[in-house]
């Protein structure tokens, strides 16, 4: 291990853990789509969901850094966080916005992992990217908010207890800014499956367990409305700078698997009587994505430290999310060019990694609304759109 890396004790613990969970265990879920239950109630046993989450609700009050730690190993490990990762930073829009009691309700049941908060609604099928336009309402009646629409690609559902939904409460035309008028609801899952919620999976290239979400006439409480009404847009928004981050840092456990196994695999594969990495046109390569990865990674540390100090970090967490991802898929392509045929077989778990590391060029935001927000926000330039 690199000195240079951060919380070293929590890596080691980590990746004590992950042992546990070879390539076997996930080439047989990626096979069948199917959960890494146990992997999930490992990591929850652990604490290491919980560690966001402040002391006086239960969790360990650590920092972002921390939790950068934790998912960055996993994925080096070659596992995949994603089916879980929400669990550590979902809570904070309930933390940042929700009344007191709400947070003394919800969060220690979290913290212990008898609640899963991990699934977070806003992306629907036809606004896309652009959140202003959700259609998904929430029309007030009596004590209870009446919900109707649907959304996309929500991850976990499945697997969630609890889930932070972002909908409209007053038309996008009605409201002064377009991004007024929208209110973030907690939805208890367990009470509006079969009563208004319909949960239908999505299959994907990759084993994340996504699904499609239909809310008709679903009923939640309006005492799980977080904040204010109409003032949603900007609760979630708050943590997104969050998600980005993490996200950033399990690119680069990413990149690292891929790195390794490329560099180990140079060395020890003899084709025309040597290593294949003596070659140059190998080994540049693989050295380009360590420099790639080992530089997004600096950047990645960069946004969480500001973070963490509670400075303004919004261009940070989506520069660091699009140098990362872009590293991670660099170092991705390398390594199955460099196992050649052997690249595309499942057994050595990088054709697997290949297709998990491409979704973050995507989700959760396409690299060309970072741009856009890069030219607009940091360099002045005028907006398209
Ligand atoms: C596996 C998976 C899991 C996900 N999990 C969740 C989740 O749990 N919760 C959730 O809410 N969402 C989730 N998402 C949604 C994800 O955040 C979106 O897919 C992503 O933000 C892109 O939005 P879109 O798919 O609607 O693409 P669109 O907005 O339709 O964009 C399509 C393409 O056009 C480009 N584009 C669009 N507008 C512009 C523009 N103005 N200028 C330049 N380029 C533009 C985009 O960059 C993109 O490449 C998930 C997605 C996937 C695939």
């Amino acid at each position: 291990m690199s000195k240079a890396e951060t919380h070293p004790e929590i890596r080691e613990a980590v990746r004590k853990l992950c042992a546990r969970f070879p390539g076997p265990y996930w080439r047989g879920l990626d096979r069948e789509r199917a959960y890494p239950t146990e992997f999930v109630k490992a990591l929850t046993e652990a604490g290491w969901l919980s560690m966001l989450i402040p002391e006086q609700y239960g969790g360990a009050g650590l920092g972002l850094t921390a939790a950068c730690a934790v998912l960055e190993e996993i994925h080096r490990s070659g596992a995949n966080g994603a089916a879980c990762h929400a669990q550590m930073y979902t809570m904070g829009t309930l933390l940042r916005h929700g009344s007191e009691a709400q947070k003394e309700r919800w969060l220690p049941k979290v913290a212990s992992g008898e609640l899963r908060l991990q699934a977070f609604g806003v992306t629907e099928p036809t606004s896309g990217t652009d959140t202003t336009r959700i259609q998904t309402f929430a029309k007030r009646v009596d004590d209870m908010y009446v919900v109707n629409g649907s959304k996309i690609w929500i991850s976990r559902a499945e697997h969630s207890d609890l889930m932070v939904l972002l909908c409209r409460t007053s038309p996008r035309d009605d409201a002064g800014k377009t991004s007024d008028g929208m209110s973030v609801l907690l939805v208890d899952m367990r009470e509006a499956k079969g009563r208004g919620l319909t949960i239908k999976p999505v299959r994907t290239m990759l084993n994340h367990a996504t699904t499609e979400l239909f809310f008709d006439d679903m009923e939640v409480p309006v005492e799980n409305l977080i904040g204010r009404e109409g003032a949603g847009f900007k609760y979630i928004i708050d943590g997104m700078n969050a998600e980005r981050i993490l996200i950033a840092a399990e690119c680069i456990g990413d990149g690292k698997f891929f790195v390794d196994r490329a560099s180990a695999y140079a060395k020890e594969r003899s084709v025309f009587g040597g290593p294949i990495g003596e070659n140059q046109g190998v080994q540049f390569p693989i050295a380009r994505a360590h420099v790639q990865v080992t530089a997004a990674g600096l950047m990645v540390d960069h946004a969480a430290q500001l973070f963490e100090a509670g400075e303004p970090c919004g261009s940070e967490a989506n520069m660091a999310k699009m140098t990362a991802s872009e590293a991670s898929w660099y170092a991705a392509d390398v390594c199955v060019q460099t196992h050649g045929g052997f690249g595309f077989a499942e057994e050595y778990d990088i054709e697997r990694k290949f297709r998990e590391t491409r979704l973050y060029q995507v989700a959760p935001i396409s690299t060309n609304l970072i741009l856009s927000h890069v030219a607009t926000h940091v360099l002045g330039m005028p907006k398209s759109f």
